[in-house]
């Protein structure tokens, strides 16, 4: 069968036509396969969707590269997560992160009896003499027999402390502060003498009097508190409302309730409600909110 010249004319026509547009489509496919981050229009490019693909498929890849540094933002799991000594120790005994504070600030200072005051006949550097009960809110300097003595640096959170326990209705009376090494030596000696005994322990081996260098009243940072009514400190003084708001609030001012009796096995000082220590309230609150008597909560600090 045999077509006219026209006719082959225009079937060669169209045979060069469709071939151009063929190497049209398959050069404009090469391009875009080069180019990764540019191939959503590919896949109506219908002929090459075998080279379509690929595109598609580094696309796929690329798209979390570019999305990776918004996912990076999330800083705040490295920073969340424990890097510091002490919130790995705490968070292997179930703790939450300790304050960031350094162990080592003057209100951190550990004194027992195993740990005896530095220098042995440390004094603080001003003491501040205070009311007894309460009545002034005076800080005064000038030696006064009749005030209670403590470490300056603790005087207004303790006398915030004693006005807001009076303002619930309850009495106060400070009955023991600071005592230089001489006085500890005679305090020592009077309770020993006492109770028969030379080491200061009671028969469970815990401690009812410190030996001079290993009280905490040397470093002015404590203070026994009990109500006008109980000067004499014993284990009746527990009942006192007036020791028992302490306990509850002595945080909010930056005190610990520095021997519980739940604790003497650590401390290996008998149970004292009527003690209490100036550590600062960010270390008051995370003792308290987490049952750490000041050995534990120091410990978590050190460094072996
Ligand atoms: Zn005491």
């Amino acid at each position: 069968m045999r077509y006219s010249r026209p006719v082959r004319l225009i079937f060669g026509i169209v045979i060069l036509i469709a071939f151009g547009w063929y190497m049209a489509q398959w050069m404009t496919n090469s391009v875009m396969s080069n180019d990764v981050g540019r191939t959503e229009q590919s896949p109506a490019a219908a002929a090459p969707a075998v080279q379509a693909a690929p595109a598609a498929e580094t696309t796929i890849e690329a798209t979390p590269v570019e999305a990776a540094p918004v996912e990076a933002s999330p800083v705040p799991s490295p920073t969340s997560a424990p890097t510091r000594p002490e919130e790995l120790k705490a968070a292997a005994l179930g703790l939450p992160a300790p304050p960031a504070i350094n162990i080592h600030d003057w209100q951190y200072v550990l004194v027992n009896g195993d740990h005896p005051i530095e220098p042995l006949y440390y004094q603080p550097e001003t003491l501040a003499y205070l009311n007894m009960v309460g009545d002034d809110t005076d800080i005064r300097t000038d030696y006064d027999p009749n005030r209670q003595m403590v470490d300056i640096s603790i005087a207004q959170p303790l006398i915030d402390m004693v006005q807001g326990c009076r303002a619930a209705g309850l009495p106060v009376y400070l009955s023991s502060g600071f005592r230089d090494y001489g006085s500890q030596q005679a305090n020592f000696d009077r309770v020993c003498a006492n109770n028969g005994i030379s080491d200061g322990k009671n028969a469970e081996g815990n401690y009812i009097t410190m030996p001079a260098g290993c009280s905490e009243h040397q470093t002015g940072l404590c203070i026994d508190i009990t109500d006008v009514y109980h000067e004499i400190k014993n284990d009746s003084i527990a009942e006192v409302p007036t020791v028992q708001w302490l306990a509850q609030h002595c945080a909010e001012y930056g005190f610990i309730l520095r021997f519980p009796t739940e604790k003497r096995g650590i401390t290996h000082v008998m149970g004292e409600s009527w003690h209490f220590r100036y550590v600062g309230q960010e270390a008051a609150r995370y003792m308290t909110d987490n049952n750490l008597c000041l050995e534990e909560f120091v410990d978590l600090y050190s460094e072996v």
